[in-house]
């Protein structure tokens, strides 16, 4: 036994020499295993909670089999879109029959119509992140078309990965879009009539919350399109942009 020790310390002691003379090149890792080295220390000691990187979130969220029920019927993970630096995001409740199957949110009609006011507020599209509270659509019973909502216990379920994207992009404004937002978000339970239009906070964001486009979609009266527009008004002066005067005066009553 010991002259087996003896032979491979005899052959280790000199690599290692040569190793710290330089002569021999120390192995290298691949990339992938120093992110997870990066991660496991980046993860605290108490394992329940991880810093996250985009690349990790994203493929954790689309590999995500949390909702069984949800994996079964969807066609696409909806991640979320736009600049992951963005001052401003917006949080919607849930990918539609649209988003579901282009994997992106806010594709459909009133995704449409979001894109109109995020331009009329001076952004593009790309220039602002827009995710939802839950990153599958809901199921629908067989045979039935359309969307439902989503339930509380879903968004809860989900709510951990908007978490981590709204931590990841630190907007310095949060929109809400709709009351089911707001509650997958907040928990908040309140009418919308008694909510919108006021600041709120998510860890230590302001938040906005307003009609859900698609809401407009149904109701086209001015009145009701202006509540809107006041609320982005109102995120343009949070964000400290000027406000032009044509701006100022959209969907007012014509004199
Ligand atoms: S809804 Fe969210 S938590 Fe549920 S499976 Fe999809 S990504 Fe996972």
């Amino acid at each position: 036994m010991s002259e087996i020790f003896q032979q491979a310390l005899g052959e280790t002691i000199p690599l290692l020499r040569s190793v710290d003379a330089g002569i021999v090149r120390r192995p290298k890792a691949s990339r992938r295993a120093l992110e997870e080295l990066r991660a496991a220390a980046m993860k605290p000691r108490d394992g329940t909670a991880m810093i996250w990187t985009w690349e990790r979130l994203e493929e954790a969220i689309l590999g995500c089999v949390k909702c069984p029920h949800l994996v079964a019927s969807r066609s696409k993970v909806v991640f979320g879109t736009g600049d992951r630096n963005a001052e401003l995001m917006f949080v919607g409740e849930a990918p539609g029959a649209d988003e579901d199957l282009q994997g992106e949110p806010f594709v459909g009609k009133a995704g449409q119509l979001l894109t109109k006011i995020i331009e009329a507020m001076g952004f593009s599209r790309a220039e602002v992140f827009i995710a939802n509270v839950l990153k599958c659509r809901p199921d629908m019973p067989p045979g039935e078309s359309g969307n439902r909502k989503p339930k509380p216990e879903e968004m809860a379920t989900c709510l951990p990965w908007l978490r981590e994207q709204i931590e990841l992009v630190r907007p310095r404004a949060l929109v809400a879009l709709g009351a089911t937002a707001a509650e997958g978000l907040l928990g908040e339970t309140r009418p919308l009539r008694d909510i919108r239009g006021s600041w709120l906070d998510f860890q230590g964001i302001p938040v906005l919350v307003t009609y859900h486009p698609a809401y407009l979609l149904r109701n086209q009266s001015i009145t009701e399109k202006r509540k809107v527009w006041e609320d982005m008004l109102q995120v343009l002066r949070k964000l400290g942009k000027t406000v032009s005067a044509k701006q100022e005066r959209f969907f007012t009553q014509p004199a």
